[in-house]
């Protein structure tokens, strides 16, 4: 049949086929993912779906369709494309669109738990009096667009308008009405990883490509799984990838796929360390490098060719309009260069400054500063960047030259600016003694340990988004725990007594699993909130309580310890220590691993984790991580 459609498709050469594709379809194929778990599986049902796009339609609706799978509307960079409406404006939605009471409609709900399966239903029951124009996917894609992208006053009625007309286009026999509503929810929940999207992707070119389909080899299919997940991390944007891939073939790819500038790249990451001596042990015989670690938040600072200077969170989200002081330091840092401007991707972190002391200010002065609408002349808390990386210089992409070279490029083509812009302290050592006091150092310099980095060679490479371990993180107040801090989802919360009546008392949180898009409990936490903590928390949680938990948090139904009072939708982090991790008859993290779920013992409240997405939650498989380390040790 491909070999068929790519005949076909040879004859009209330079034709675009843009017919229209059915939503139907679309929903068909989330309904087959949704019915299997095997991993393996699903990415073949994706794989062939998007081989099918390919073969038959243009890479422009490939582009839509991926962005569908992976519920979103485009790359993570762009402002004002999230979805994730609240179920208040679903429930009305779906009771204006079926004319069904709302009160029915939360029956349904509390129920079944699903509000998808609720619209379904409620969809199922409805007569058809006249049948509009079934939805395609560019149709879904564009008013799903105009949904999120909808503010102000009239907002919430434009939305449910538009929501309406697509309920009614929804076809009586298929599952369009509950993905829609999923999709609007922002949580699809068909198990979809988005790296099985990316894998998925890499099969269904190669196929595509391939003379012969039925004879590729895994060898093929691994190495374009590579190129793509390469691709991907430098340039995050689905649409430039499947284009270039389009074009060149999925091989030539990181030919013509690279850094750049206005685009910012996953950072990389660390992994954490809970002694100096594993240091030793990982980097034994090699050279490597330590840095002070600083307590900010990291920006990666992106200089265009044109002059503009845009900043981006760990998180890719475009921070420029909150800091316009810090795009004042980088330009600063220009007049440096002779008037000419370099295209630049430096990797920094940005902290809180003290100009009058000359000193680094901790954390928690950083978060004061306002998030939105900042005004430079209001500024209060000033701010110091302090570069620790050099990704690409006058055109040139340097994450494939060492760590060495890459420094040495920063230091030779860029001047300190006391208080503003100052390279990150460092000292390359393998003396066990000499660390131990440079760590003792940082703290004293008000830095949170060090970062330990391979120094030479292809092992010091910058990996964008890996967890690697040519980086190590060891931060000293967490040495005597498991070696870093967590960063989980607060799920639910217990009603507060005594003193802490009319707040939440404590919270239910949960590690995030990425393959299965699921919430997994791991501790109650009542620890480390003070009274002002505790009420700001409750004015911030309180509007996001749901009736029912959402049926992607995997908890103990048995169980009323581990159920709270409330549940909340999963809009925040909080950063935690914890003592250590045991096996729990009751909590849930990594528990298809081991049977019994992970729980924190003696979790403590920390602070809250505006800079991370939920998805970049600790994982479950972090969890497991820390506590198989945690045994070994032991
Ligand atoms: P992770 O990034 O590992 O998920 P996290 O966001 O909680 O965890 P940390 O564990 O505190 O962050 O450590 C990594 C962060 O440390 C980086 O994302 C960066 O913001 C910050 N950092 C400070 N100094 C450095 C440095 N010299 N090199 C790299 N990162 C640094």
């Amino acid at each position: 049949l491909i070999q068929l459609a790519k005949k076909e498709q040879e004859k009209h050469k330079g034709e675009k086929i843009d017919a229209k594709i059915p939503y139907s379809q679309v929903a068909d194929v989330f309904d087959k993912i949704e019915s299997e778990s095997g991993r393996l599986k699903i990415t073949a049902i994706v794989s062939q779906f998007f081989l099918e796009i390919l073969t038959q339609s243009t890479p422009e609706k490939l582009v839509k369709i991926v962005y569908l799978f992976i519920n979103r509307l485009g790359p993570d960079y762009e402002p004002d494309l999230e979805l994730g409406l609240g179920e208040t404006l679903l429930i009305k939605a779906i009771s204006e669109c079926y004319g069904r009471p709302t009160t029915k409609i939360k029956k349904d709900y509390q129920e079944v738990g699903d509000l998808g399966l609720v619209a379904e239903k409620s969809r199922s029951g409805q007569p058809t009096m006249f049948k509009p124009a079934p939805l395609d996917i560019d149709v879904v894609f564009e008013n799903l667009t105009k949904i999120a992208k909808s503010t102000g006053k009239d907002s919430q009625s434009k939305k449910i308008a538009l929501i309406n007309k697509m309920l009614t286009a929804c076809k009586a026999k298929s599952s369009e009405a509950k993905f829609l509503i999923r999709s609007l929810e922002g949580k699809l929940r068909i198990g979809l990883a988005e790296k099985t999207v990316l894998i998925a992707l890499a099969q269904a070119f190669v196929s595509y490509e391939a003379k012969d389909p039925k004879r590729i080899s895994p060898e093929k299919l691994t190495q374009a799984e590579d190129v793509i997940r390469e691709a991907f991390s430098q340039v995050p944007n689905y649409e430039e990838i499947i284009q270039l891939a389009y074009k060149y073939g999925v091989f030539n790819l990181l030919d013509h796929c690279h850094l750049t500038p206005g685009i910012p790249l996953k950072p990389m990451l660390a992994k954490p360390t809970k002694a100096i001596s594993e240091i030793l042990d990982r980097f034994q015989g090699e050279e490597f490098t330590c840095e002070y670690k600083y307590d900010g938040e990291r920006a990666q600072v992106h200089l265009l060719a044109d002059g503009t200077v845009r900043i981006y969170s760990r998180n890719s989200e475009d921070m420029s309009q909150r800091y316009p002081d810090l795009i004042s330091i980088v330009k600063d840092l220009i007049k440096t260069q002779d008037g000419k401007t370099p295209s630049m991707i430096l990797d920094c972190e940005a902290v809180a400054w003290d100009r009058v002391n000359n000193k680094i200010l901790p954390f928690q002065v950083l978060s004061t500063r306002k998030r939105k609408g900042v005004d430079e002349k209001d500024i209060t808390v000033h701010i110091c960047l302090f570069a620790f990386d050099i990704l690409f210089f006058n055109d040139e992409p340097l994450i494939t030259k060492s760590l060495n070279e890459r420094r040495e490029i920063m230091h030779e083509n860029l001047t300190p600016i006391n208080g503003k812009f100052q390279f990150a302290t460092a000292k390359n050592s393998s003396n066990l003694d000499e660390l131990q006091l440079f760590l003792d150092q940082s703290v004293k310099d008000s830095c949170e340990g060090l970062m330990v980095k391979m120094l030479n060679g292809t092992d010091s490479f910058y990996e964008p988004s890996k967890r690697s371990r040519n980086w190590l993180k060891l931060k000293k107040d967490y040495l005597a725990g498991v070696g870093d801090s967590l960063d989980l989802v607060v799920i639910g919360a217990y009603i507060g007594r005594g003193k802490r009546t009319g707040n939440y008392g404590g919270f239910l949180l949960a590690s995030y699993n990425p393959d299965t898009g699921e919430y997994e409990t791991t501790c109650k936490i009542g620890t480390g909130f003070s009274d002002e903590d505790l009420a700001s928390l409750h004015a911030r949680l309180k509007p996001t309580e749901i009736s029912v938990p959402k049926p992607y948090y995997v908890y103990d139904t048995t169980n009323s310890n581990a159920k709270p009072d409330v549940w909340f939708e999963p809009t925040t982090l909080f950063e935690v220590l914890t003592a250590d991790l045991s096996l729990s008859p009751i909590y849930k993290a990594a528990h298809q691993e081991y049977g019994k779920g992970i729980s924190l013992r003696f979790p403590r409240f920390l602070r809250i984790r505006d800079d991370k997405g939920i998805e970049d939650a600790t994982s479950s498989t972090q969890v497991a991580e820390f506590y198989e380390k945690q045994a070994s040790v032991n």
